[in-house]
């Protein structure tokens, strides 16, 4: 899975650079991605499309760094946004509008009109609110907005609760049941052009079955829709597939698609799809210092220079994701440790029970940190984010800056003195 990651001389690599050299040359805590790893993951969801007239469209929640988003774009990607932030994100990484597809739950007015101002492909509509919110705004440009109705077809994921969406009862979509309704609504619309339907089941979802259940529930109301005299002219099944953290036992793309495209022959709809973590959550990795060991005489303690605010996953989720050494330490002893962060919560942990042989002073690799790493991490405790570095063969580029003091408090005003 960690195929850009090597073993060299008792020290770990990610292509050909040495983790430690790059922790040398920019502190710890630091994320690093490898961009053979990116384009290589991007890839097999290309080359496992074959001659299926599709888009993929990168889910740039998952890893938003402009530099990241600037190799996609330099694949041909497409990209799926939840927020008008994002949106300038595609575009200053050079991405191409016209291949957005605009998803998300409550999209406001204003993130619409510049949506619309740009063209992008299509808004993935979640509510009748945002239905009618969108063909006022795209009226007041005089513009018809490219809509998709996001249902919710009721399958059951199977992943963390958090990150499942695609239940009855989850705040996602439109109840499937009720989507003809709106879409002829919609197609009656003056500013509304009715091009697709999409759905989203959940994240981190390692079985195929899912998401064909959730195709075939697309595929019957799309007949429906037809019937109606609405024809769509694509299908966006929503997210990729769930990576290896431990031993999950992941399909590939390539598996998927063997399963899914047969559903789709003979179809003249495209398919669409938002794959984001199983682009770049293996193709980066965080690196920390441990900066205490201690022990409590039921634990062992190893204190990092990384937190929860800089990896929240296990925090959040009770993620699981594997650390290692940077370099062999050959005079530590094996222990079983928690690896904690300074920050004040006991939910504040990175790993737990590892087997680990290590002293106070060495760097630990935290795998799988390139999806929903840095892009949910916080200043929480006054912590400033840690830098992004990328790697390209032998090459380090820092693609974003440690936060310092000044873009801590940055915004931040005195009140007046006396007042
Ligand atoms: C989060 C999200 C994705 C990406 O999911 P991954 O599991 O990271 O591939 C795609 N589409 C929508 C609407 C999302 O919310």
């Amino acid at each position: 899975m960690h195929n850009t990651i090597s073993t060299r001389h008792q020290n770990l690599y990610l292509e050909d650079v040495a983790l430690d050299d790059i922790a040398n040359q920019f502190g710890t805590p630091c994320f690093v991605y490898s961009k053979d790893a990116i384009r290589q993951n991007f890839m097999a969801y290309k080359e496992a499309l074959g001659d299926q007239d599709h888009l993929i469209c990168y889910a740039v929640k998952s890893n938003s760094n402009l530099a990241v988003l600037q190799t996609l774009a330099d694949l041909g990607a497409g990209f799926d946004i939840v927020s008008g932030g994002e949106l300038e994100r595609v575009l200053l990484a050079g991405g191409d509008a016209s291949k957005i597809v605009f998803s998300g739950v409550a999209k406001t007015a204003t993130d619409m009109r510049r949506a619309l101002q740009v063209g992008i492909h299509c808004f993935n509509v979640e509510s009748e609110t945002e239905l009618a919110l969108l063909n006022a705004t795209a009226a007041e440009q005089d513009k018809v907005a490219a809509v998709s109705v996001r249902v919710n077809p009721d399958v059951d994921a199977k992943t963390h609760p958090y990150i499942s969406t695609g239940l009855k009862e989850n705040k996602f979509g439109i109840d499937i049941n009720l989507a003809p309704e709106i879409y002829q609504r919609a197609a009656q619309m003056d500013n509304i052009s009715v091009v697709g339907v999409d759905c989203h089941i959940g994240s981190q979802i390692t079985e195929i079955k899912p998401f064909i259940d959730a195709m075939d529930r697309l595929l019957v109301l799309v007949s429906e829709l037809e019937s109606m005299g609405i024809r769509l002219n694509h299908i966006d099944i929503g997210g990729g597939l769930g990576v290896r953290y431990q031993n999950e036992d992941t399909p590939t793309v390539a598996d998927y698609m063997a399963e899914l495209l047969p559903r789709l022959e003979g179809r003249h709809e495209s398919l669409v799809m938002e794959p984001g973590r199983s682009i770049t959550a293996n193709a980066g990795v965080l690196l920390m210092e441990v900066q205490t060991i201690k022990s409590n005489g039921l634990n062992n303690f190893a204190i990092v220079d990384a937190a929860m605010n800089d990896m929240l996953r296990p925090a959040l989720y009770q993620a699981w994701m594997d650390i290692q050494p940077i370099k062999h330490n050959s005079s530590a002893q094996e222990a079983t440790y928690d690896v904690v962060g300074p920050v004040c919560e006991t939910g504040d942990f990175l790993g737990k029970g590892r087997p680990l042989a290590i002293a106070e002073g060495d760097r630990l690799c935290l795998f799988s940190a390139g999806a929903y790493g840095f892009v949910m991490s916080s200043n929480y405790n006054s912590r400033p984010r840690a830098p992004e570095v990328m790697v390209d063969g032998d090459k380090t580029y820092l693609i974003r800056a440690r936060e310092t003091i000044t873009d801590l408090v940055r915004g931040e005003q005195l009140l007046p003195t006396g007042s």
